[in-house]
């Protein structure tokens, strides 16, 4: 498998040495690196990209759900190259954040008012503080695989394990109480012993990095029931969960969090992210009445906003009903074709969301999932082989580009890499 990757990319391994020199492992994302090197990307335009190798791979990863529309969608590439030429990094306040703000108001029931930062790392951080500074509390409680980006406490229990990752202070630990995902009796339990220590229950309606793995209804009912009742702020990631619904995941389950942190997709396909919510918690991000600092050069960049405008002028419910009909089509072919191979294979997901899982299942949290499974990365090789590019945690999501016809591609890719494992 290797052998033959290494043959096809030279280009790639080229570069990589090259990045290697000037960047350890050659990358600055730990999770877009894989063994013997990432392969490099040329362009991207649609549903596809061109490798540095001539390589076209239909792109079922889409920068972690971010290019939700494909690759250089024509009105939102407009939209941010005429705000770059009306200049575009300004230390005043345009326009365009009022649209964005307006627009995201007008869709989410539960976000009264909204502030504007540059990753998701930021948005839940800073909604993590809208939390403390709420409670006056210090600790938080997260979901076990629960990924909420790289700043301290949400790096505790990322792997399942309820440990600090090194070069994250010990002390962060003794801030973060974890629970298993849609385990309701133990969520009870835990606001029952520790529920006035807490400042947040921070969760994904689904859970992304920890294996792509819907809430059930009773769970997301129970930290909405167990938050309101001691009186602690419930956070929905929403980073990669607001593609399901105009309104995000809280309107498809129909659970209303109290603040919500959003990245990827409302930046158009540059860096964003968002912490958003009810009115009295927002207005502590106020300068004049507030206590919460929150600068950043970059908050509410124009070319930022107008993109993410120009992408949920596009991304309106008709094209997500399509994008999850798609997908609820593809996740059953694909569980099909696991049936009926000698792999076990469970297939999670939900509307334009899905990952593979080599286990029987069911698979309800990230230890269940069969996480670190040996068969991941050759499965990701293979399917590279027949030009898909998927996580290589088996993790996939559907762009706005793809047709029926791809829908069948995919199925027929994972058909043929399954029967090279
Ligand atoms: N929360 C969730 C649910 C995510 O999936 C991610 C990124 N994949 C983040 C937060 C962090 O966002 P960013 O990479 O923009 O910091």
């Amino acid at each position: 498998v290797r052998e033959a990757y290494e043959r096809a990319t030279p280009q790639s391994r080229a570069l990589a040495e090259r990045a290697r020199s000037v960047m350890p492992g050659g990358d600055t994302r730990s999770v877009t690196y894989h063994r013997p090197y990432p392969s490099f990307v040329d362009s991207a335009s649609g549903a596809t990209l061109q490798t540095v190798d001539g390589e076209t791979l239909l792109d079922v990863l889409n920068n972690y759900t971010q290019s939700v529309l494909g690759h250089a969608p024509e009105p939102v590439v407009e939209a941010v190259c005429d705000r770059f030429r009306a200049g575009n990094g300004v230390a005043a306040p345009t326009e365009p954040a009022v649209e964005l703000a307006e627009l995201l108001v007008d869709r989410v029931a539960s976000i009264d008012q909204i502030r504007f930062c540059n990753s998701g790392t930021e948005a839940t951080m800073n909604a993590i503080r809208a939390a403390m500074a709420w409670t006056g509390a210090e600790r938080i409680c997260k979901i076990d695989g629960g990924y909420h980006g790289t700043h301290d406490v949400v790096e505790i229990g990322v792997s399942g394990d309820g440990r600090a990752h090194e070069g994250i202070p010990r002390s962060a630990e003794r801030r973060v109480q974890t629970v298993s995902y849609n385990d309701s009796e133990q969520l009870k339990a835990t606001f029952e012993a520790v529920g006035d220590e807490l400042a947040c229950l921070v969760l994904e309606p689904i859970l992304g990095a920890g294996g792509m793995i819907p809430a059930t209804d009773e769970f997301l009912r129970t930290a909405r029931d167990v938050t309101e009742d001691a009186d602690v702020p419930l956070v929905f990631d929403e980073v990669m969960s607001f593609r399901l619904s105009p309104g995000g995941a809280q309107e498809r389950r129909d659970v209303e969090p109290d603040l919500t942190a959003l990245g990827k997709l409302i930046g158009g396909g540059l860096p964003v992210g968002a912490v958003a919510g009810r009115e009295q918690l927002m207005a502590q991000f106020h300068p004049e009445t507030g206590s919460i600092d929150h600068s950043g050069t970059f908050n509410a960049n124009p070319a930022t906003m107008i993109g993410g405008v120009a992408t949920l002028e596009q991304l309106d419910g008709d094209a997500i009903a399509v994008l999850n009909r798609r997908g609820d089509e593809l996740r059953g072919r694909l569980q099909q074709i696991g049936d009926d191979s000698n792999q076990r294979i469970t297939i999670t997901g939900e509307g334009s969301l899905f990952q593979i899982h080599f286990t029987d299942g069911p698979v309800r949290d990230w230890r269940s999932s069969g996480a670190g499974s040996p068969l991941s990365e050759p499965l990701f090789h293979a399917m590279r082989r027949e030009g898909i590019l998927v996580a290589p945690r088996g993790m996939g999501n559907l762009s706005t580009p793809m047709d029926d016809e791809d829908i069948e591609t995919i199925a027929t890719a994972f058909e043929r890499a399954l029967e090279s494992l």
